[in-house]
């Protein structure tokens, strides 16, 4: 092992530096110059073979990380869920770092890493808005708040029936005033007010019942269909879900939400009436002008707060029936005058009256003024 000619080329390449031809190479000169022990003195079979090992890493270190003989163990990249994400989307492997940093340079990291969704649309001065009506509300009471539907039914009864006399409300409801349902159900309560009743009685003797409400005929007729379905597929019950209430004659997607709310406690959507499309079509609370109570329904319900469904129907209908009247509203006296996109108080030229809730402790957006707007929605 003194001789030069028994040291592995690339070695030899090394130690050439150091070394001058012709010099005595010592155990300890190799030692020296590669900074690490190779040899021992006394070689065995199995200090050559770890030496042997142990010079190759010393040579070709790349991708070598454990010196335990047994357990080589090679670096590679490791794929992770972003890793994933990005072959997701067409980011390529291989150079992950290059392409980490190319998604970035596309800013596809921050598509990958922010929800979906984003930004959710909602109409200026929303809270405050509705806080000024609560507080009209509070003030004044309105026909729906003694004589609305949820009031209709006899309390005395059982809950089964109860929930009955809640939908036979709102039937008679549609387009017809509290005060008149109210009367007519006073009449078939009279009467002992259950599905197979309705069935029993006779259908002349029935619209008498009904009448003045509007499209009484057509609501007697309707009455008496939903009631043998209720009686021969529910028991004399109503149903529980949304879907079976809206298939029974005469039952629209408005009674149906406000049923479910009233009769069995569960809100499944905004109850909109004419009052609720008026209103809200007036204080574009939609996105878009909507035609028909289910557009309405469905854009504001894309927005509000569900805890506010049906809160928002009840705060609504009786704003319509006392200030925000179909015809001639009163602008004059609304706690919203100064923010309502479609007041008619400034253009009729009154003198302003400061409104009495302030503004900036209500809701930052409070203090975005909506520019008003001329808008005629009945
Ligand atoms: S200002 Fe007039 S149109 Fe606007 S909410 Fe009040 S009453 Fe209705």
């Amino acid at each position: 092992m003194s001789g030069k000619g028994s040291i592995p080329k690339t070695l030899s390449k090394k130690l050439s530096d150091k070394i001058r031809v012709g010099q005595i190479v010592k155990v300890q000169d190799i030692e020296d110059t590669l900074g690490a022990p190779l040899f021992s003195p006394v070689q065995t079979r199995q200090q050559r073979k770890i030496n042997k090992t142990q010079l190759k890493k010393l040579i070709e270190p790349n991708n070598i990380e454990s010196t335990d003989n047994t357990k080589k163990k090679v670096v590679e990249p490791v794929a992770t869920k972003k890793d994933s994400k990005l072959k997701d989307i067409g980011v390529k492997q291989g150079s992950l770092v290059d392409n980490i940093k190319d998604a970035a340079d596309k800013s596809v990291l921050n598509a990958i890493d922010q929800p979906k969704g984003s930004v959710k649309w909602e109409p200026d001065n929303w809270r405050l808005i509705l806080q000024n009506i609560r507080k009209m509300r509070s003030d004044a009471i309105a026909p729906v708040d003694t004589m609305g539907c949820h009031k209709c039914s006899d309390d005395e009864a059982d809950e089964k029936t109860q929930r009955f006399q809640k939908l036979v409300a709102l039937m008679l409801s549609s387009q017809t005033k509290d005060e008149v349902t109210f009367e007519a159900m006073q009449r078939l309560k009279s009467n002992h007010m259950t599905p197979q009743a309705i069935l029993d009685t006779e259908r002349s003797k029935l619209e008498e019942l009904l009448k003045p409400v509007s499209f009484y005929k057509n609501k007697a007729k309707y009455l008496q269909l939903a009631s043998k379905i209720l009686v021969e597929k529910y028991d004399g019950d109503i149903p529980s879900n949304i879907k079976e209430l809206e298939a029974l004659p005469g039952v629209g997607p408005k009674m149906a939400h406000i049923c479910m709310a009233t009769a069995w406690n569960e809100v499944t959507g905004i109850g909109v009436d004419v009052h609720v499309h008026r209103i809200t079509n007036r204080l574009k609370w939609l996105q878009k002008p909507t035609k028909e109570p289910e557009q309405t329904r469905i854009q504001l319900e894309s927005w509000l707060p569900r805890d506010m469904w049906q809160e928002v129907n009840h705060l609504l209908v009786g704003f319509g029936q006392t200030v925000c009247k179909a015809v001639r509203p009163n602008c004059a006296e609304c706690l919203n005058r100064e923010i309502c996109p479609s007041t008619e108080y400034k253009v009729k030229g009154k003198k302003k009256i400061d409104t009495e809730i302030d503004i900036k402790n209500v809701d930052e957006s409070a203090s975005k003024k909506s520019k008003p707007q001329k808008q005629k929605i009945m």
